[in-house]
């Protein structure tokens, strides 16, 4: 690796490991489920989380670097389960730079279900646009998880997906932000479930729903930093 590159992925390794805090943090995974990775901008490289290794033991160090393929480049131990979707994810989508995949509690029963998260709630539309939708079900190992990723957010506005019977991907155009998007999905299926479960949610109109979500992207926040 040139010295521009090896700083580069120490930078993400860095970021990675610590984004993985962050999935503990919110309560979005149990034991060594659930994972966090992030593309190595110009490179056909990414970041990801190391098979099987408790979250209080994930460092920089331990990161594995693997190319868009999933074969391992730099790392001594066998990079998550989940490699081949993530790998997959970078090479059919340009614009994503990190992706999180969680069995987060209330999002994974509606995928269980088989069923979207309509969208009652403004802090829904700003985040998602619109439903989150459920991706088909799909065996690990292959391409297949990947694939029904990629054809689920394709054109879609949300950054997360439920698919069937197994749980949450979201993408983001850093690591940063997927791992923003699996918080947010998780906290508006609770929400969901809640409504659901005491009532009849009083539908959003679609235009209230485009207006909410063109002005959270594009107008929200601090202009010009990476505060969202
Ligand atoms: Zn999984």
């Amino acid at each position: 690796m040139s010295g521009e590159l090896s700083a580069e992925v120490s930078r993400l390794r860095e970021t990675v490991a610590a984004l993985h805090a962050e999935l503990v943090r919110y309560g979005l995974v149990a034991w060594t489920a659930g994972n966090v990775s992030a593309r190595v901008p110009g490179h056909d490289l990414m970041v990801i989380k190391p098979s099987g290794v408790s979250y209080d033991d994930l460092r920089p160090d331990n990161m594995i670097v693997c190319d868009l393929h999933g074969a391992v480049v730099e790392g001594d131990l066998s990079p998550s389960s989940d490699t081949a979707a993530h790998a997959y994810v970078y090479r059919a989508m340009p614009e994503v730079g990190g992706v999180v995949h969680t069995h987060s509690g209330y999002a994974t029963a509606w995928a269980a279900r088989g069923e979207s998260i309509p969208c009652h709630l403004t802090a829904q539309a700003d985040e998602f646009g619109g439903e989150i939708p459920v991706g088909p079900f799909a065996l690990i190992g292959g391409d297949d998880i990947g694939k029904g990723i990629v054809a689920t957010l394709s054109g879609h506005r949300s950054p997360a997906v439920l698919m069937r019977n197994h749980g949450v991907f979201t993408i983001g155009r850093d690591a940063r932000a997927a791992v923003k998007a699996a918080v947010m999905c998780e906290d508006v299926a609770r929400t969901a479930h809640l409504t659901r479960a005491l009532g009849t949610p009083v539908p959003m109109a679609a235009g209230d729903i485009d207006a909410l979500f063109d002005r959270y992207q594009n107008v929200y926040g601090q202009t010009g930093s990476s505060a969202r």
